[in-house]
């Protein structure tokens, strides 16, 4: 060693670089997960604490050990950069082990190695699980929407959408503006994929590389977002969907429907005031409508956010409010609902998930489609039986 008392250079590199043979390195990387234990020293029978988790930097994620580590700022999606973290193997795979010798500090994601889509293998839509990351898609913008969120103090704006390429489509969040325009094609690089609604959703965050490409071979949006409905049993078959199509006769109406609280926070309904979060709560009004959609096959619920409701009712929530003053009974209400759209043929788009209770679809269009009334009536009555 030499006596200088500059510190030693170390390689950065990114994780799925990580050998052994190279080591001590300095990474920079995201905390995927953290759990904090003690364990016991052979030697001395003291306790010493550690946390082990999972770190990501884009390009893989590896295992890590933390001994001593501190109390606090080890969150979930913290970033931070590691001098002197040692490499070592365990079943064939990469681990990082953090030690007394290592200095951890927080980073930006910013810092995150940048992912060029040349360095990772390209994936059709369609294969992308929970937990995947290191790839590219090739892909077409087939919609998008901002909306704003509260994350802790900070208001923040998300882009929700869907991409799709021959192979099928798949939903998307953005944390940053990347300009995505409906009908683009492009290249993403950097992100990963994660559970949402129990379907598999693109998550691209700041070290998400995004370019432009001619994308001639990749599908058409409108052609995605015009498909013609599929039957209720083939959408159950399949568990839902994320660009689906029904189409049925509203044959019931699940509560809570109608005139509803919310709480302001996290939006939940409240019932009798308390929000089963946030406990006691100002609840705000909004009104929903929980269909029952029966086309033959099966039968999906549908759950109409307040705009859509308010068109399918024909009232707007002022107006429901200023007739619940009269009526002190809100189910008169929701009855009241009930009988405006029991019967009608309405043709749903939306995403569509699967549960114990079957599929609930979250609808972005909800079309009347008019039919002659007395086939519907026929055909209900066919559907329900006599005396339903
Ligand atoms: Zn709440």
């Amino acid at each position: 060693m030499s006596s200088s008392d500059a510190a030693p250079t170390l390689p950065e590199v990114r994780l799925r670089d990580l050998r052994p043979a190279v080591s001590p390195v300095e990474v920079v990387a995201r905390i995927v997960t953290a759990d904090r234990r003690e364990v016991t020293r052979r030697s001395d029978g003291s306790r010493r604490p550690l946390v082990s988790g999972l770190l990501s930097d884009g390009t893989a994620t590896v295992r890590f050990t933390w001994w001593d580590p501190p109390r606090e700022g080890l969150d979930r999606g913290a970033v931070l950069r590691a001098v002197g973290a040692e490499v070592r193997e365990f079943r064939g795979r990469s681990e990082l082990v953090f030690t007394w010798k290592t200095r951890i500090g927080p980073a930006s994601g910013a810092e995150l190695p940048a992912v060029d889509g040349d360095d990772v293998p390209q994936r059709p839509v369609r294969d992308l699980r929970a937990g995947d990351e290191g790839f590219r898609l090739e892909v077409r913008v087939v919609r998008v929407a901002s909306r704003s969120v509260s994350v802790g103090e900070e208001r923040r704006v998300v882009y929700d959408g869907l991409l799709a390429d021959r192979s099928g489509p798949i939903a998307f969040s953005a944390w940053s503006d990347f300009r995505l325009g409906v009908g683009e094609a492009v290249r993403l690089a950097g992100g990963y994929v994660r559970t949402f609604r129990g379907r598999p959703q693109l998550v691209l965050d700041e070290r998400t590389v995004v370019t432009r490409i001619d994308g001639a071979e990749l599908p058409d949006p409108a052609e995605l977002l015009r498909s013609p409905p599929r039957s209720i049993a083939e959408v159950e078959d399949e568990g839902g969907g994320v660009a689906l199509a029904v189409e049925g006769i509203v044959v019931g109406l699940l509560p809570p429907s109608g005139l509803v609280y919310r709480c302001p926070t996290c939006g939940r309904s409240v019932t009798s005031g308390i929000c089963r979060v946030h406990g006691q709560v100002e609840g705000q009004p909004d009104l929903r409508a929980r269909l029952v959609l029966d086309d033959g096959t099966g039968a999906v619920t549908v759950n109409v956010a307040r705009a859509e409701t308010e068109r399918l009712w024909g009232i707007t929530l002022e107006e429901a409010r200023a007739r619940l003053r009269d009526l002190p009974d809100p189910s008169l209400l929701e009855e009241q609902l009930f009988e405006s759209v029991f019967g009608r043929r309405l043709r749903v788009r939306g995403s569509g998930t699967k549960d114990d209770f079957g599929v609930t679809v979250f609808p972005e269009s909800v079309e009347r489609v008019d039919l002659d009334l007395d086939a519907t009536a026929d055909d209900l009555t066919a559907r329900l039986g006599p005396g339903a």
